[in-house]
């Protein structure tokens, strides 16, 4: 006999998804992957030689468990200069990716039983890594009409004596939704009031493409400070998805519990990466620019196009790099006979006939929506959404 609490966590639908279409492909079919949830692009260059460098300058061996002092420093300065927030380098842990940092937060809040509220639709793996250190999800559902955000008054009914925390992801994966200065002050006061920790995941704080502004929740106040540990890292902004290289920003407590924790379960992250993040931080930030702009010019066509099909519509994402599509129109109605009743019956017929995949929202806790990557070329997704024009001219 398994673990019990291992044996109930799902694998990962996202990257599944993307496994499936990478299969495909390899097969030799023409599929078009919207499943990804990574940048397409290449690492910078200036980032790849820092790299290089390091493994020639000898930065082959263990780091301090929380990360090199210099990539802590280079955090610390970052998180000052962007979102205005000041860190001690003892508050800094550095971990392998921001989903290892997420871990290391629910491994050092939780005790059993402990609730966690998390907002749906939702990062997939929120609910499990709370799940795995034994927390109780407490999803929370949004509508489109809030821009998929919470609210006060709903998290006010999900509030238990149970409640520890609440997970804030903004920009948001799957929706791309931002929320403003005045909606993030008003859940600061909410936990504030409440003693409740904010998990603030700021992965794709850089990937904002119209005037909306990124406000770290932490930088509310004193009060909102102390509870908030901010999330973020390099995957996302710099297109290092496979270096693992994340961070969090916390209290000093929370800061040397996590250490702890993740000085037993993986040492440091790895050296030359953590080196890489360094330059990534302080070296140019043009690349940045460079990529956000390509991801925008995807983005409205995707979102124009997509609007255009009947049956069929999304919400503008104002940030990441995702469209998260609504195609409960479709359900009840019939592809060449074979009725869809899901998302997942949807996706799955979408991949099956047309080449093309998607990932269904019941992962992210939004069974009537589908959500596309637009981490890919312009003529990969121009070709992905001819496709779904067919597909969907052909459900009845
Ligand atoms: C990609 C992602 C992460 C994790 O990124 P890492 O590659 O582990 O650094 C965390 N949160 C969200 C919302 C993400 O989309």
């Amino acid at each position: 006999m398994l673990s019990r609490k291992a044996l109930s966590i799902s694998p990962s639908p996202t990257l599944a998804i993307d496994a499936l279409a990478k299969k495909l492909k390899a097969e030799g079919v023409d599929v078009i992957g919207f499943g990804a949830g990574e940048p397409d692009f290449d690492t910078p260059v200036h980032i790849r030689e820092a790299a290089v460098r390091a493994l020639e300058e000898g930065y082959t061996r263990y780091t301090p468990a929380s990360g090199l002092p210099e990539l802590q420093q280079a955090i610390c300065k970052k998180l000052l200069a962007d979102n205005g927030l000041t860190y001690t380098p003892a508050q800094i842990v550095v971990s392998n990716g921001a989903k290892h940092s997420l871990t290391n937060v629910f491994a050092a809040l939780l005790n059993p039983g402990d609730e966690v509220i998390i907002p749906a639709p939702f990062w997939v793996s929120y609910p499990e890594i709370v799940r795995l250190n034994d927390g109780v999800p407490v999803i929370v559902e949004t509508s489109r009409q809030s821009r998929f955000k919470v609210t006060v008054d709903q998290l006010a009914a999900a509030l238990t004596p149970r409640t520890r925390a609440i997970i804030i992801n903004s920009p948001s994966n799957p929706t791309g939704q931002i929320y403003t200065r005045d909606e993030l002050a008003a859940i600061a006061g909410f936990a504030v009031a409440n003693g409740l920790y904010v998990i603030s995941d700021e992965i794709y704080e850089k990937l904002i493409y119209g005037s909306e502004e990124h406000v770290s929740i932490a930088a509310l106040g004193r009060e909102i400070y102390h509870l908030t540990v901010v999330v973020n890292g390099v995957s996302k902004t710099y297109a290092m998805t496979g270096w693992r290289i994340g961070y969090t920003a916390s209290s000093p407590e929370i800061a040397r519990v996590m250490g702890n924790v993740q000085s037993h379960a993986t040492s440091n992250p790895n050296a030359m990466a953590q080196k890489a993040a360094v330059a990534a931080l302080e070296g140019p930030q043009d690349c940045v620019e460079a990529m956000k702009k390509a991801f925008a010019i995807r983005r409205d066509y995707m979102v124009e196009q997509i609007n255009a099909i009947p049956g069929l519509s999304c919400v503008e994402p104002a940030g990441a790099f995702y469209v998260f599509m609504d195609v409960s129109g479709t359900f009840g109605r019939h592809y060449r006979g074979r009725l869809i009743g899901s998302s997942d019956e949807f996706a799955a017929l979408f991949l099956e006939n047309e080449k093309v995949a998607v990932v269904p929202g019941t992962g992210f806790g939004a069974p009537d929506y589908v959500r596309l990557s637009y981490a890919l070329s312009l003529p990969q997704i121009e070709k992905g959404l001819s496709r779904l024009k067919n597909f969907a001219g052909e459900i009845r």
